[in-house]
């Protein structure tokens, strides 16, 4: 059975949605209709700037543009970390990322982040009788203690209300790279294992990060091309929907694209205007494009609701520079990159398509974050949270289906690299804790390296406080600014507005003592 217009209208009316029947709108879903599919297309390093929906011009995304002309377009979209890792964690558990002191990306000799007694966005789809997979990419660790590479990574996304797992463990640029089915590594011989362990010359990086050398395992590796990942996490995908089209289900499909290195399929190298960066949009675009297709040939696309949105934004490497120089904004005009505090950073796109109850062709400039979605689709299959799940995460499904134009989140905290840039947004203004984005760093422009000398934390980014790759002097030590008058950050106003920027620091304080934020919500 197909959800039906009428069924919405009638438990959903923008009447009923005004005032007291918001936080139950979801159930209403439920008991009315057949629940529906759930799909997160999570895209890895894709920036404000990155599609043409949102303004590109030297990459064309038609099959992203459509989702956007079928659906809802979000401008003040939000993950709470500028971080893989962090954004990933924020995502599966509805808590922001800093309560568990998470703020870096994780390597291959890292446990698993996520408590296994903590709900999952996937096992709250699982108690209500999805078939559930993630297919992509994981970066929350494996194991206790450390992951075993050579026998069960366990546990992992299985032990967090995920059915099924296909993708890679970490992240596309640093190794193990091979691709993990459920608990091991896929096509690992035992008489070839994987070896690993610290390596002398690079200890003291390797220790910080806690990473491991890795070598071994020829048949395993020989399985994973770079040029071919894309294509394969896309084919997977694929037919796992087709294979469970009978049952609801949700898929979360974290993307490898659009992430460095850039390795497109070899038949999308060239189609873009913005270099291998852009040739690996379009390779992002066409699987979005196959997705679609899938729940088309299927006839589940009028029963399946797709968030389509991005882990950071995106990030200035030598890809990003390279098509930079050839002219394509990789975060638009926002300040900053992926993980800073700097809009750059954390702003990214976001797109909602249901047909028939997400009004098509719509724009929504309401202020929402990655953390929500636990909440938002526990509203929309009627699941009641218990104290302590998700307690960072908003019911934001009026928001997400563009019932409402109440505001309906008023403040969020965003987390970048640096522990001490903390920032937090209440209404269109942004307070950041500390001076810069608290992201990469680096001496002159265009460069970018880990905790980078002198001070300044800088990859071409210039403002108020800032010239020539170093702070001004008297540069205050925080950071205010109103997005609304100033989208770009180019004034630091912190000196004209003391009692704003107070309020602000308090509000963090008060969030960051509170065990849950769930209770400020309007
Ligand atoms: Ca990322």
């Amino acid at each position: 059975m197909k959800m039906t217009k009428r069924k919405i209208t009638g438990k959903i009316g923008s009447s009923v949605l005004i005032g007291v029947g918001l936080a139950n709108a979801g159930l209403a879903y439920c008991q009315t209709a057949e629940k529906p599919n759930v799909i997160i297309i999570y895209a890895d390093d894709l920036g404000y700037g990155d599609l043409s929906c949102y303004g590109a011009q030297k990459v064309r995304t038609p099959n992203i543009d459509k989702l956007a002309l079928q659906g809802r377009m979000f401008t003040d979209m939000h993950t709470v970390s500028a971080v893989s890792t962090p954004s990933r964690y924020a995502l599966l558990t509805g808590q922001y990322p800093f309560r568990e002191e998470c703020y870096a990306p994780v390597f291959d000799a890292q446990d698993l982040l996520i408590d296994v007694n903590r709900l999952t966005i996937a096992d709250m789809m699982k108690a209500q009788g999805y078939a559930t997979a993630i297919i992509g990419k994981w970066h929350l660790g494996f194991g206790v203690g450390k992951p075993d590479w050579n026998g069960d990574l366990k546990p992992g996304p299985l032990e967090l209300g995920f059915d099924y797992y296909f993708g890679i463990p970490t992240v596309s640029s640093h190794p193990p790279f091979v691709y993990i089915e459920n608990h091991k590594v896929v096509g690992l011989d035992p008489d070839d294992p994987i070896v690993y362990g610290k390596s002398a010359e690079t200890k003291v990086f390797d220790e910080k990060f806690n990473i491991d050398k890795m070598g071994g395992a020829k048949a395993a590796h020989a399985l994973y091309d770079d040029e071919m990942v894309g294509t394969t996490l896309c084919g997977k995908a694929v037919k796992w929907i087709k294979d469970n089209k009978d049952k609801p289900f949700f898929l979360y499909f974290p993307t490898t694209n659009i992430h460095h290195p850039f390795t497109p399929n070899p038949r999308f190298k060239g189609t873009s205007e913005a270099g291998r960066y852009g040739d690996f949009i379009h390779e992002l675009d066409w699987i979005v494009g196959e997705v679609m297709k899938a729940l088309d040939e299927e006839n589940l696309a009028e029963n399946t609701l797709v968030i389509f949105t991005s882990d950071n934004g995106a990030m200035l490497n030598r890809g990003g520079q390279y098509a930079m120089s050839a002219g394509h904004r990789i975060n638009g005009k926002l300040l900053g990159f992926k993980f800073d505090a700097w809009e750059g950073g954390n702003r990214v796109p976001m797109i909602v398509r249901w047909p028939g109850v997400v009004k098509a062709g719509t724009v929504s400039d309401q202020l929402i974050g990655n953390v929500d979605f636990l909440h938002s689709l526990a509203s929309l299959l009627g699941y009641e949270l218990k104290e302590g799940d998700a307690p960072d995460s908003y019911d934001m499904l009026p928001v997400l289906l563009g019932k409402t134009s109440r505001e309906m989140r008023d403040h969020l905290v965003i987390a970048p690299l640096k522990p001490s840039n903390i920032a937090v947004r209440q209404g269109s203004w942004i307070l950041i804790s500390a001076r810069g984005g608290g992201g990469f760093g680096a001496k002159k422009p265009g460069e970018h390296a880990f905790g980078g000398p002198p001070a300044l934390f800088f990859a071409g980014e210039t403002n108020s406080d800032i010239e020539n790759g170093d702070y001004k002097p008297g540069a205050p030590d925080q950071q205010l600014y109103d997005l609304k008058k100033d989208p770009y950050e180019s004034v630091n106003v912190i000196n004209k507005f003391p009692k704003r920027a107070a309020k602000l620091n308090d509000l963090l304080k008060e969030i960051k003592t509170l065990p849950s934020t769930r209770q400020l919500q309007k």
